[in-house]
């Protein structure tokens, strides 16, 4: 299965994917997790991201792309994958085709978990994650078993730098202006399928679990 996770900032796509990519066995591949890596071990990738990400703005569509091409031409990915923040503009979308293309592949289907914007910021501003693995945590909603340990590796999990109230309204714009209109794109090709996002973790899960088997 080739699978691409839309929604918006906090709408709950680094959870389901950990989850989807442990049912399917398929990579989980999160540009954010890629950006974040390379800022933590300043290579000049993350130096150059850093900037954008701080500000809540996408990183240029060259630097996202070609990240992207190279993780997916790795052998991992040859049964299918699972993209997390990727596609995020129309641009992105069309090189992410045209490079399936060449293999005679498409995407299977792609996700758009849908949460309204007034339920974002407490999701955002109640996140933590864990530096090492990426697993994401909620203070009120899905808090780690022990109290700011990650369950999967123990570490200590941290709050992004970018969940700050003041970044994530312009994130969510940003999510309108640039990453919204992929939901016709998607739909237009007939791959859209859109899960409430405000459900609990289980039933999203539930639900996009039950389409993802009715694919297969
Ligand atoms: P969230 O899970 O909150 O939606 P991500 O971890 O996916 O956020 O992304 C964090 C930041 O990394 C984004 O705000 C953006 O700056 C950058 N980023 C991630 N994916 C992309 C992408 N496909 N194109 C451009 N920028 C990206
Ligand atoms: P995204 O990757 O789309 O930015 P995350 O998966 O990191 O979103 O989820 C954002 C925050 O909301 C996290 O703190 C997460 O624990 C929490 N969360 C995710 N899904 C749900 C849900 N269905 N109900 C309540 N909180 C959720
Ligand atoms: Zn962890």
């Amino acid at each position: 299965m080739r699978i691409i996770l839309l929604g918006p900032p906090g709408a709950g796509k680094g959870t389901q994917a950990k989850l989807v990519s442990e049912k399917y066995s398929i990579p989980h591949i999160s540009t954010g997790d890629i950006f974040r890596k390379n800022i933590s071990e300043k290579t000049p990738l993350g130096v150059k991201a850093k900037g954008y990400i701080d500000k809540g703005l996408l990183v240029p569509d060259e630097l996202t792309i070609d990240i992207v091409k190279d993780r997916l031409a790795k052998d991992d990915c040859i049964s299918g994958f699972l993209l997390d923040g990727f596609p995020r503009t129309v641009k992105q979308a069309e090189a992410l085709e045209d490079f399936l293309r060449n293999d005679n592949q498409t995407v299977d289907t792609a996700l758009l978990i849908d949460v309204p914007s007034e339920f974002i910021l407490e999701r955002m501003t109640g996140r933590r994650v864990c530096p090492s693995c990426g697993a994401s945590y909620h203070m009120k909603f899905n808090p780690p078993k022990i109290e700011g340990k990650c369950d999967d590796c123990g570490n200590d999990v941290i709050q992004r730098k970018d969940d700050t109230e003041e970044t994530v309204k312009d994130r969510i714009d940003v999510y309108e202006k640039q990453t919204q209109p992929l939901a016709d794109y998607y739909k237009a090709k007939d791959q859209l399928f859109v899960v409430d996002g405000t459900q609990s973790i289980g039933d999203v899960f539930k639900t996009i679990s039950e389409h993802i088997g009715s694919r297969k």
